[in-house]
């Protein structure tokens, strides 16, 4: 099965970046372009019915099957980046980390009023940063129609942060 793929091929790294922290390595997934054939198939599957019209992916993990989805489901990539990478004139959105704040970024011409937008990212966790890009998305006039991971940390309760702007939430894999 797929789910179970994608978890043999995760590598837990213990105290990265940060004591506490098990950081959940997707670079090896990115060695076996079988697998990520197979894991862009399956987000296609699951999001074709969404109608999207634009993908936007986050910085920076996000832009890898978030281009790769992109391109199969024939629509624009949007690259979400963190504060002062985008060369144009910007939409921002700031929030709250557990130590500090960040801020979210896209291109003000990148989601149009109206478009129906689908946001990927490699791994939902609290869901900070997915709830700032989403009210970046609605600051520019689009919609969220749908959400997709490649991993969820299911304890950690993001979904529960999401789902006022769409209950579609897609991950391919779930740590409980
Ligand atoms: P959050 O805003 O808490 O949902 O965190 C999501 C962002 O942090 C994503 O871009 C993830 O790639 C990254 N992230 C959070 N926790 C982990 C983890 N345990 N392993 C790898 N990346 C993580």
């Amino acid at each position: 099965m797929l789910g179970e793929k994608i978890k043999s091929a995760i590598r837990d790294v213990p105290g990265f970046p940060k004591p506490g922290i098990i950081f959940k390595d997707i670079t090896p997934i990115l060695k076996d372009a079988v697998l990520c054939e197979s894991i862009t198939a399956a987000f296609a599957e699951k999001v074709s019915e969404l109608r999207a019209d634009v993908l936007c992916g986050v910085e920076s993990r996000g832009f890898l099957f978030g281009m790769l989805l992109a391109q199969r489901l024939r629509i624009p990539f949007v690259p979400v980046r963190k504060e002062g990478k985008l060369p144009y004139r910007t939409l921002k959105q700031a929030y709250d980390l557990e130590y500090g704040r960040s801020t979210v970024e896209m291109h003000e011409d990148a989601v149009l009023p109206g478009q129906r937008v689908l946001v990927h990212d490699d791994l939902l966790a609290t869901g900070g940063t997915i709830t700032a890009v989403s009210e970046m998305i609605g600051r520019a006039g689009g919609q969220v129609a749908g959400y997709c991971f490649l991993l969820e940390l299911g304890f950690l309760n993001g979904r529960a942060r999401l789902a006022p702007y769409s209950e579609n939430i897609y991950s391919l894999t779930v740590y409980e």
